[in-house]
């Protein structure tokens, strides 16, 4: 049966739900506009003889018929370039997850390296992949977007870890959830976090409840089944300054840790240990004990990172042009994060390896010269191992023996 909109037989390719749809989607939009649409001539019903002329408005509630798309041999030059690019779009996700998959390294990807400050950064988002496991670290405005844009194999989420409920770290939860469901995800999606994770997980189910059954509704629960989208959480009680091993599959150990980020609490770190390797995520956090323990010759730490002397110029500036608001928002900022010399101390203190600059305080744009300037060559004039003073979708990798 030929499904006709304003008198253009229209192929309605029968794409799989899928990421690399949106690509295909866009190619199929410009196509059309140059297919050039005809008046509709004819109102009768479809049949196979006849197809179904479309010319009008549809009353609400009814849907257009559904139809197969009538899939030609040889296909339409469209349908052709179409097929090309689900192949190159599937080949490069299949390549991106089997790099990331290796059993023989863990793989860091910093999904998102900004803050609430404005910039073009996503806000945070850390993914590690380590034997064949995909754990994510917090999930700031952007954090979806970024992992689709890096080929992250979202479909296969583990566990998703939350360092704490500021809104730069939550921010994209719901879209993990949700996205990760529509493109394929059939498993159940656990969260961590502290005390209140309950409530901000159950929250975003809340908000995607009705989402979720419009989809099902609409696809079919054989393809989308609701029962599976909300994610389920699980809450980490207070594991203290010393830590406790909250994850544990296949070798993989994930430790909670108290940090400082007053007055957020809980506010937590994690290590993820593996194989003799480890690494640390710090948070938000400023310079203490617990984060300096877990360090301790840590093969990664990725930490936040903060500029005092640009917050106290930009403070300055402020009260000079007469925003007393905005200059206070900045001093408060500078007492809950770690600046650079303390950062940079506390790295080459407990031998860490590769130090990873996240959570950048001020968030310049990705290649904006400054950081460099004015984040990293502050940290390099004392902690000797490498920085990476991370951009968004860069992939850091700890080979295993
Ligand atoms: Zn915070
Ligand atoms: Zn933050």
């Amino acid at each position: 049966m030929h499904l006709r909109i304003n008198g253009s037989r229209v192929t309605r390719a029968a794409l799989p739900v899928g990421w690399h749809v949106v690509a295909a989607a866009s190619i199929l939009a410009v196509a059309a506009l140059t297919v050039g649409l005809s008046a509709c001539s004819d109102t009768s019903r479809a049949s196979d003889a006849e197809p179904l002329c479309i010319d009008g408005a549809l009353p609400i509630g009814e849907r257009t018929p559904l139809i197969d798309a009538v899939c030609a041999d040889p296909p339409s030059a469209l349908s052709a370039a179409a097929e090309q690019q689900q192949r190159a779009n599937a080949d490069a996700a299949a390549a991106s997850a089997a790099e990331l998959q290796r059993r023989d390294a863990i793989t860091i990807v910093t999904c998102g390296t900004g803050t609430p400050i404005p910039s073009d950064r996503v806000q945070a988002c850390t993914a590690v992949f380590v034997n064949g496991l995909f754990l994510l670290f917090d999930a700031g405005d952007g954090a979806q977007r970024s992992m689709e844009r890096s080929l992250l194999p979202i479909t296969e989420i583990d566990a998703v870890f939350l360092t704490h409920f500021h809104s730069d770290h939550i921010a994209d939860v719901g879209e993990v959830i949700s996205r990760s469901w529509i493109l394929g995800r059939t498993a159940e999606l656990p969260v961590y976090g502290g005390e209140a994770v309950q409530r901000v997980v159950d929250g975003f189910n809340a908000v995607y409840a009705l989402d979720d059954k419009y989809r099902e509704t609409h696809h079919g629960e054989d393809i989308l089944n609701s029962r599976v989208e909300p994610a389920v959480p699980h809450t980490i009680d207070d594991p203290g300054a010393e830590g406790r091993v909250v994850f544990e599959r296949d070798g993989v150990r994930v430790t909670a840790f108290r940090v400082n980020h007053p007055p957020i609490e809980p506010a937590l770190g994690y290590r993820i240990d593996y194989a003799g390797k480890s690494v640390v995520i710090s948070g938000d956090t400023t310079d203490t004990a617990s984060l300096r323990g877990m360090s301790e010759g840590a093969d990664v730490l990725v930490s936040e990172v903060m500029s005092r002397d640009v917050l106290e110029a930009v403070e300055c500036a402020l009260k000079r042009l007469d925003d007393p608001r905005n200059a206070r928002l900045i001093r408060d900022i500078r007492t809950y994060h770690i600046g650079t010399t303390e950062l940079a101390g506390l790295a080459q203190n407990a031998r860490v390896r590769t130090l990873v600059l996240t959570h950048q305080v001020p968030s310049f744009d990705n290649d904006d010269p400054r950081v460099e300037l004015l984040l990293a060559a502050p940290i390099r004039a004392i902690y000797s191992g490498e920085l990476v003073a991370a951009q968004d979708g860069q992939r850091i990798v700890v080979e295993l023996e």
